[in-house]
């Protein structure tokens, strides 16, 4: 069989397109694989659709404790974890149709874009290594210079006695089912498990998490706590509890659960979402045809270039798993482009701390080191930490929860991680993402003006508790 030989070849449209846009740009000859719909899971299934469900959510939340601001006719509660009907509805088909048209229609604009342009040829099916740099798809055979696999991740489904056959949801088709459930149970406790959970909970789902131990465990101890504390009033939150069975009848899902002392309980619901983590798509990509190895939990091994075990064979994004993040991975398709295209010189990718945001209810958002972390490498520190509630704006929004805590090494006086639960803290967080890379200390946090009474003062204000303490041991 010949083999066709391009400049590039790129496997998967997510991340993927950080290369492949370009490199056209450029006047190479690139030739992209995907298997499902251009634009990755963000576009698709991931941030960009969550989100706009996500905002209707929070505008339904606003109308909830509307009451708190004095404006009368609006419920004063959240979700339906008391039964109180809300007095306004969702059109939840036409919001969940309005949703899918949106990204279908940016997903067509890139198939669009990608069939007009002479430097692309497109295939739109799964490709498959048959030899180290040899790739097999539709019955042809590829090869180019370089290749990149950016072919990300997917929803990990948990081996639960009577899950599989069932017609239980994972975030790709909660993004899509237009029937508001009434009571749905979320299996997982992480970002994907609490935004969904909180999406539908909002707009009127009566949400009950089973979470094996805590909920958005990765985060700082604290948010941890305090996220666990808001969220428990919110919806119907079961902590330390395993699925052990899952019965499916009528419409209806049973899902039986042990607690930590090994007592066994029933939920009865109309939908089942189950978000407990993912796993990269290596699985059929015929991996074992070549000498690219794998980590464990199946993720691509790569150096510190993201090169593979297989020299001129890349990776990059969720399916390397070096951060599961869209803002990563782009990260990772530009320093690839620059350095292979561009620069054409030898450096190594350097991560500058990568940020995070939950968006939820109540939002969290993070950069550097938590306090565990920093225990755990032995730095000594100090915590300046300042509720919401201690600052004006706070005291506008009549905040009943959040802080920004921020982690200061005691030596240096260096900003090594901040920590946001509350109003905005995935724009909050970007003030303290500058500043961390920037290698700001403390006294740059104290010498810095900030709008009054804007939220972040609330940075400030938490820096202003860091100099206490600091200044109280020194
Ligand atoms: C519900 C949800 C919400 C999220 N929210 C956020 C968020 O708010 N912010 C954030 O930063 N991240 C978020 N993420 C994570 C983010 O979507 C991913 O980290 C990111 O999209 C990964 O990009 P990628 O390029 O590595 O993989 P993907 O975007 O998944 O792209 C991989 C592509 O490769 C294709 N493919 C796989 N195997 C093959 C093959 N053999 N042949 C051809 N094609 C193949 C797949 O079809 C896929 O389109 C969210 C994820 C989910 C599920």
């Amino acid at each position: 069989m010949s083999v066709k030989k391009y400049d590039i070849i790129v496997i998967g449209s997510g991340g993927g397109a950080k290369i492949t846009s370009p490199a056209a740009k450029l006047g190479l000859k690139i030739a992209v694989f995907e298997e499902a719909a251009l634009g990755g899971t963000c576009l698709n299934r991931g941030c960009i659709p969550s989100k706009m469900l996500i905002h209707p959510a929070d505008v339904a939340v606003t109308i909830n404790e509307a009451a708190k601001f004095d404006i009368v006719g609006a419920q004063n509660t959240v979700g339906a974890q008391d039964s109180v009907p809300l007095r306004y509805s969702v059109n939840f088909e036409n919001l969940i149709n309005r949703i899918s048209n949106t990204v279908d229609s940016d997903s067509q604009k890139i198939e669009a874009s990608y069939r007009k342009s002479p430097q692309i040829d497109f295939y739109h099916t799964r490709a498959k290594f048959v030899l180290n740099k040899i790739i097999e798809a539709n019955g042809a055979q590829m090869t180019a210079d370089k290749i990149f696999i950016a072919t990300g991740a997917r929803p990990q489904i948990p081996d639960i006695d009577g899950l599989h056959g069932t017609p239980f949801m994972t975030s790709t088709e909660a993004l899509r089912n237009t029937k508001l459930p009434r009571k749905m149970i979320v299996i997982g406790g992480g970002y994907i498990a609490v935004e969904l959970g909180h999406a539908y909970g909002a707009l009127g789902t009566e949400v009950h998490f089973l979470i094996r131990s805590r909920m958005v465990k990765k985060e700082d101890w604290q948010v941890v706590d305090e996220f666990e504390r808001v969220f428990s009033k919110l919806y119907h939150v079961h902590l330390g509890t395993i699925p052990t069975k899952v019965r499916y009848a009528n419409n209806q899902f049973t899902v039986t659960f042990k607690n930590n002392q090994g007592n066994e309980s029933t939920l009865t619901c109309d939908a089942l979402l189950v978000a407990a983590g993912v796993v990269p798509n290596t699985d059929d990509l015929g991996l074992e045809n070549t000498d690219i190895q794998l980590n464990p939990g199946g993720f691509i091994k790569v150096d510190d270039h993201l090169q593979t075990t297989v020299p001129d064979v890349f990776s990059l994004g969720d399916c390397v798993g070096n951060f599961l993040f869209r803002h990563s991975v782009n990260f990772e398709g530009e320093y690839l482009f620059n350095r292979l295209f561009i620069e054409r010189n030898n450096h190594p990718i350097v991560y500058p701390p990568v940020p995070h945001a939950i968006f939820t209810h109540p939002q969290i958002a993070g950069v550097g080191k938590t306090e565990d972390e920093l225990k755990k490498a032995g730095i000594e520190y100090v915590v300046g930490l300042n509720h919401y509630k201690d600052s004006a704006m706070g005291m506008a929004l009549r905040s009943d929860h959040g802080f920004v805590k921020i982690l200061i090494e005691r030596k240096t006086k260096k900003l090594l991680g901040a920590h946001i639960i509350g109003a905005e803290a995935s724009n909050m967080i970007h003030m303290l993402i500058a500043f961390i890379n920037m290698n700001a200390t403390l006294d740059d946090l104290l010498r810095t003006i900030y709008i009054h009474p804007a939220l972040p003062e609330i940075v400030r204000n938490a820096a202003r508790k860091a100099k206490i303490t600091l200044e109280a041991v020194a």
